[in-house]
């Protein structure tokens, strides 16, 4: 294919266009005329051969012949980093976002002595990370560990019984207190910490040579006997790029831990981070900084407290006496604010605490010093049933720091609610204003936010509290615009009000979703607003629909992942999901295995306490109309982006997307739709044009 393409960045130039549409460089003389750059990074053994290394001029830790808008990105990152700036960036699929970010942040941090911490949702993307870093290893000497938690790689305990619910803390104090027997040569140590040491030579120099994902390198120091989650944390330091879960940043604890590992003066100045997938970023924020308190953990530590000497919170009042009126407050909120049909009662003052300061003639001062009791008392306690080995946290531990946070929580960053489910009731501490990773952030001299759905970037800079410093930049997807087709339907809609008011409009979503599941011969995926949605619809779909059908099941993964894997085994079935699913992110299509999508609805976020008050907060902060804007419809379109990305994820992919909502008209140049008359007819023409 001859064409033009830009000098700087490789992209295949429009005719007559003054500037590139990939990095906005001017068009002048010096446009040159080459092979699509697409087509450079294939290689001549195609898209399934390794990839080809190569140094690359002007980007000493890139390793492949840039393509697209790549050295653009590289160029951004880079003077973001160097300028001590954050920069947050949306690139659309297939611009290569893990080979780009450590090539613009290995480039800085090498010279500066700095290490790279590069932050995934899921384990699997942290092999990605591995893989690009084998690859700038066979131009550049560079090093790497992916580093998961303990519950992922002690070999000692995985396999007992109990292993999978055990939770990081208890994990953590159960091993200390083998490696503390260990250290003193006592019995009952861990005899796979006894070898790391003589080991880590050998699992050193086989990370280097190898880059061995998480589970390969679990695996390699199993062989040799030795812990691999020890080992991962003695190698952190020397390793240029370490690849953590996100929680190893979002919680504070393990934060502080992992800072003192990578030898930087345990702060955070000489980190460099990279947030992959940032999307999900705000919210496992939120969900890190929430909690709740259920019954089971209530009617526990009162158990606890019944079966060792009963002491005192304050004087003359037992301690079993206290979490028990504790617990009848709880009961009495439900049963006074919560009415008939309800769930849920939000606090708007501290009801529990003054009641039971009432009936205990506490001032707030002796309240509070009797939860810091309670949690004191739980903590000696779990001490002592670690040294009786029992593998759990005394339950008065966890219910006294519960309850110091609950007293702590400020209601213009948490929503305190009372609700109830099956399980009856239970305190529920959401978090609003992620202020703890906020902080952090800002004590980081330079980070990388990345996605391929994060527009309005602006949003995402100010909710996380970026400073006002950060760069924001968006970068097409490389892939030919006409491989991809999104279309909506102008006379439905799954708004709730209108389908109320309109006992037609169910059917008509069924017969669409039918007709044009039939009017393609290609793997399709249906993905539905709701769970419940998808239980409306099911029976009529079931009925009349022909093709071998495939649903995701709500609380149940594993069911789920085997049928997806039937589906993407054949050629022409349905898969039925839910936008924010386990599907509907995360998981690659490639090929055949996708090509349809059927998007039945708009995903707003369902109305709670929890979303009109960061609305409030967001209105107050930042103007009217913000609230609504940040709280619902940015995170419907990111839902939506995601969904439809999932059709082309390589260069060859070719995908349609049909949008069962009249509401797509407001979002129609987002979300690059157009209006269709015929959406099973666009659909089966778009598919016969191949
Ligand atoms: Fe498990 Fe390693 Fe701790 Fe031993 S040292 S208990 S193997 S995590």
């Amino acid at each position: 294919m001859q064409g033009l393409f830009c000098k700087r960045c490789k992209s295949l130039l429009p005719p007559g266009s003054g500037k590139c549409r990939s990095c906005g460089a001017p068009v002048d003389s010096t446009s040159v005329s080459s092979q699509s750059c697409l087509f450079d990074a294939m290689g001549e053994a195609g898209p399934s051969a390794p990839p080809k290394t190569t140094e690359v001029e002007g980007a000493p830790y890139m390793p492949y012949e840039p393509r697209g808008c790549q050295m653009a990105i590289i160029e951004d990152i880079r003077n973001a980093l160097n300028g001590g700036r954050h920069i947050v960036m949306e690139s659309g699929t297939g611009t290569g976002k893990t080979i780009v970010s450590l090539a613009a942040s290995l480039e800085h941090a090498k010279e500066r002595g700095k290490k790279i911490v590069y932050l995934t949702r899921t384990i699997s993307q942290s092999d990605q990370v591995m893989r690009e870093l084998r690859s700038i290893g066979t131009i550049r000497q560079v090093s790497g560990i992916a580093v998961t938690g303990r519950n992922k790689s002690c070999p000692l305990y995985r396999g007992s019984p109990g292993f999978e619910s055990l939770s990081p803390n208890v994990l953590s104090m159960m091993c200390d207190e083998r490696k503390q027997k260990s250290t003193r040569g006592q019995a009952g140590g861990c005899r796979y910490f006894d070898r790391v040491k003589t080991e880590l030579p050998a699992i050193e120099e086989y990370c280097k040579k190898e880059f061995p994902t998480s589970e390969a390198l679990d695996r390699y120091c199993e062989k040799l006997g030795a812990c691999p989650y020890e080992a991962k944390k003695a190698l952190m330091r020397k390793m240029d790029v370490i690849a953590v879960p996100y929680v190893h940043i979002l919680s504070k604890d393990i934060r502080v831990n992992l800072l003192a590992n990578l030898n930087t003066a345990g702060d955070a100045t000489g980190v460099v981070l990279i947030i992959d997938e940032a999307h999900n970023f705000i919210d496992s924020a939120r969900g890190e900084e929430s909690f709740e308190i259920n019954s089971r953990l209530i009617d526990s530590a009162i158990d606890e407290c019944n079966s060792m000497k009963n002491a005192d919170v304050a004087p003359g009042i037992k301690m079993a006496d206290f979490i028990g009126y504790f617990k009848n407050s709880v009961r009495a909120v439900a049963n006074e604010k919560i009415g008939l049909g309800q769930r849920e009662y939000v606090f708007d003052g501290d009801f529990i605490e003054e009641r039971m300061m009432a009936k205990f003639g506490m001032g707030r001062g002796d309240f509070i010093t009797a939860l810091d009791i309670i949690a004191e008392i739980g903590e000696e306690r779990s001490q002592y049933l670690m040294e009786k080995g029992e593998a759990r946290l005394s339950e008065l531990e966890t219910l006294g720091h519960a309850l110091q946070n609950w007293c702590s929580a400020s209601s213009r960053r948490f929503v305190r609610s009372l609700k109830i489910d099956q399980d009856g009731e239970y305190l529920s501490a959401a978090c609003i204003d992620p202020v703890e990773i906020s902080v952090f952030l800002r004590s980081v001299p330079g980070s990388v936010h990345m996605s391929g759905t994060l527009q309005p970037l602006n949003q995402y800079a100010r909710v996380l509290g970026l400073p006002e410093t950060t760069r924001c930049r968006t970068y097409p997807s490389p892939f030919p615009p006409e491989n991809r087709k999104v279309i909506y339907v102008g006379d439905v809609t799954t708004r709730q009000a209108d389908m109320k008011a309109d006992p037609g409009m169910q059917n008509r979503i069924e017969r669409y979703i039918v007709n044009l599941c039939e009017s393609v011969d290609k793997n399709t995926l249906v993905f539905f607003t709701s769970y419940n949605n998808m239980r409306m619809m099911r029976h009529y779909i079931e009925i009349h629909l022909s093709k071998d059908m495939y649903w995701e099941e709500a609380r149940n993964l594993r069911k789920t992942m085997d049928a997806l894997s039937q589906f993407r085994a054949g050629r022409n079935g349905v898969f039925f999901s839910v936008m924010g699913g386990s599907v509907a992110e995360g998981i690659d299509f490639p090929g055949d295995e996708l090509c349809f999508a059927v998007i039945v609805g708009i995903p707003f976020p369902p109305p709670s306490p929890e979303m009109q008050a960061m609305s409030a907060m967001y209105d107050e902060r930042y103007g009217a109309g913000k609230g609504w804007l940040y709280c619902s419809e940015v995170p419907a379109m990111r839902k939506m982006k995601q969904a439809i990305g999932r059709l082309i994820r390589t260069e060859t992919d070719r995908g349609m997307a049909v949008i069962l909502d009249s509401r797509t008209s407001r979002y129609a140049k987002q979300l690059d739709a157009s209006l269709s008359e015929d959406p099973a007819g666009d659909s089966a023409k778009f598919f016969i044009r191949r």
